[in-house]
């Protein structure tokens, strides 16, 4: 990408593979947004807490962009929410047209007074690094990456962790567990759990592209815009000048067909104008799912974010 570089977390052997052995109040599986949160918060409250990820950098690529004034508000008692409103981008309108016309327009925060904006755009990356270093400044918070849980024995009075790293693999005990692996949740898998809900027959593509443009900072929505007839498309400012269009493609859209940039540009085009400069920074196709577990509390193992509850 042209305006961000992953950054890459240092491994550190764990001495549990030279024969130490570690009991935990609490571990955290998975380093994204609501494992960190989740760690920050322990550690804030004093308690010891350590945090497992597989990979050794924050969300590759464009994720999720858009955080609200109570997401913010919840960043500020944790000590991220200023750093995550100094990068992002605020606003506060949003605008929804059909076809040509302006068919309706909101403000979120019609009144003064408020500490934060309604809504902060920002690259999940940049998201999540604001949490990396949040977590990282407190003794009590242990990020250890690349070590992957590979196995999960729940037990009445603990939860038994088999971990997988470069240097081998080891064995770690908890008193509680927090599964926050994400939408394809292998713990779950490995527990034998699931989820129950829908996956919507649609598609759509997010291209991220880095343009300089004055439009303003607002949510700009098209029901059947005359540069994308028939379906929606989206319009939302990041940080770095970097923009995400999100476009509706419909059910029999082929995912692998819709990345390539011969197929996004001239849709880009159409919505930009011949005029406009800009370099696709990100493209990926996505389909909506509404799933949860049916409980997200399974004796001493806690499920939170994706892995408990996907929109
Ligand atoms: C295209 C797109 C757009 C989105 N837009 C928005 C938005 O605008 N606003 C919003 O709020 N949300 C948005 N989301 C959703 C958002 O990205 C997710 O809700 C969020 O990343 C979930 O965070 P999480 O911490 O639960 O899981 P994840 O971010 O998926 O993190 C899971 C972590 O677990 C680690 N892991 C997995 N398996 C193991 C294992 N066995 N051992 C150790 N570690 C493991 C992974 O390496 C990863 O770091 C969007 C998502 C997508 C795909």
């Amino acid at each position: 990408m042209r305006t961000y570089t992953n950054p890459v977390f240092e491994y550190r052997r764990p001495k549990e593979l030279d024969g130490c052995t570690r009991h935990c109040p609490v571990v955290v599986i998975g380093a994204g947004p609501v494992g960190l949160v989740a760690a920050i918060d322990l550690a804030q409250r004093d308690v010891p807490v350590v945090v497992l990820d597989e990979d050794n950098t924050v969300s590759v690529g464009s994720r999720a962009i858009c955080y609200a004034k109570r997401t913010l508000e919840i960043l500020d008692r944790l000590g991220c929410g200023e750093a995550v409103v100094q990068k992002g981008v605020r606003w506060n309108v949003g605008r929804v047209f059909h076809g040509h016309e302006l068919a309706y327009q909101f403000d979120l925060l019609p009144e003064a007074g408020h500490r934060r904006p309604a809504f902060v755009n920002l690259q999940q990356y940049h998201f999540e690094e604001c949490l990396v270093r949040r977590a990282e400044a407190f003794a009590q918070a242990e990020l250890r990456w690349q070590h992957q849980v590979i196995g999960v024995a729940p037990g009445k009075d603990v939860v038994t962790l088999r971990v997988a790293t470069p240097d081998g693999e080891y064995a770690l005990t908890c008193d509680w567990l927090i599964v926050a692996d994400g939408a394809k949740s292998p713990v779950r898998h490995m527990l034998g759990l699931d989820t129950e809900g829908q996956v919507f027959r649609d598609r759509f593509l997010i291209a991220d592209i880095h343009m300089t443009s004055d439009f303003p900072a607002e949510r700009w929505f098209w029901f059947d815009p005359p540069f994308h007839p028939n379906q929606s498309a989206l319009l939302h400012r990041q940080a770095d000048d970097v923009w995400r269009v999100d476009f509706q493609l419909g059910w029999d859209a082929d995912p692998e067909e819709e990345k390539k940039p011969e197929r996004i540009l001239p849709r880009l085009r159409a919505m930009l104008g011949a005029e406009a400069r800009f370099e696709i920074e990100w493209a990926s196709v996505y389909t909506f799912a509404c799933r949860r577990m049916r409980n997200f509390r399974h004796g001493r193992v806690l499920f939170a974010g994706d892995a408990a509850h996907l929109v």
